[in-house]
């Protein structure tokens, strides 16, 4: 993947519906969420996805990504893997498992781009404390996306607070600038030095998302070409907000 691609910055018309892209897809995250239970089919999430989706006229720019083409709407993720796990039929959930999901929004030309992980019933301490642990590494992120600040602060942040906790997030995979596509420039990596990359500016709206894994910071990729798994089968959290770069507060895109 080439990540000499182009950095939009956005007026505030644009931030506008990028904010509706992002509370439509903060809507078919909820509906996904809602319907964690032990039995219910990967598939039967990306069903409730679309149908949210639909009832807004919107489409996921997953669908249809990449190659092989990505088959779904959302990815749906269980336990050791940590993104682009393809939903199927014959695959439930269990109790006790950890279920990363990923969804974009594909809103009157703008993308939206946000990923949670949630346990299904009872989960183990080492989960709940991987499931916090990322989320935090998430909000340690967002809190330094403010005008003057780099992309470098913001993997700095992440990484060390993983890090401090034991914890180890993903080297290739990263967050990125995120508009009329769903990956633009600027990418911004989980981990890195302070001070160093792109200097953030007012109208950039950007995707961060910490992987975090309990044993390793090393993956691999399945033979079906898209869904990537811990190299030791450990647990793996995913959490993942579009953020706009304002004069002021960073702006979380999609929530409700
Ligand atoms: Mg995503
Ligand atoms: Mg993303």
């Amino acid at each position: 993947m080439s990540w000499e691609r182009q950095i939009n910055i956005k007026g505030p018309a644009e931030i506008k519906i990028m904010r509706e892209a992002g509370h439509i897809n903060a809507s078919v995250l909820a509906a996904v969420k809602e319907r964690l239970q032990p039995g219910v089919a990967t598939a039967d999430l990306n069903a409730a996805a679309e149908e949210v989706l639909k009832s807004h006229g919107c489409v996921s720019p997953f669908k249809g990504y990449g190659h092989p083409p990505f088959p779904t709407s959302i990815t749906v993720c269980i336990n050791d893997e940590m993104v682009h796990g393809i939903p199927h039929p014959k695959r439930k959930l269990k109790a006790g498992d950890i279920v990363s999901i990923d969804c974009g929004t594909i809103h009157e030309g703008f993308v939206a781009d946000s990923a949670f992980t949630a346990g299904v019933g009872e989960i183990s301490p080492e989960a709940t404390n991987l499931l916090e642990v990322t989320e935090g590494a998430l909000y340690a992120g967002i809190e330094q996306m403010r005008k003057g600040k780099r992309t470098g602060d913001i993997s700095a942040a992440i990484q060390n607070y993983v890090e401090s906790r034991g914890l180890y997030v993903t080297r290739e995979y990263t967050g990125h600038g995120v508009g009329r596509k769903m990956h633009e420039g600027p990418q911004v990596p989980n981990v890195g030095k302070a001070g160093g990359g792109l200097l953030l500016r007012s109208g950039l709206t950007i995707a961060i998302e910490p992987m975090v894994l309990i044993g390793t910071h090393e993956t691999r990729v399945l033979p079906d070409k898209w869904t990537v798994v811990s190299a030791d089968g450990s647990l793996t959290a995913h959490f993942e907000h579009t953020i706009a770069v304002t004069e002021g507060e960073p702006l979380i895109l999609t929530v409700l």
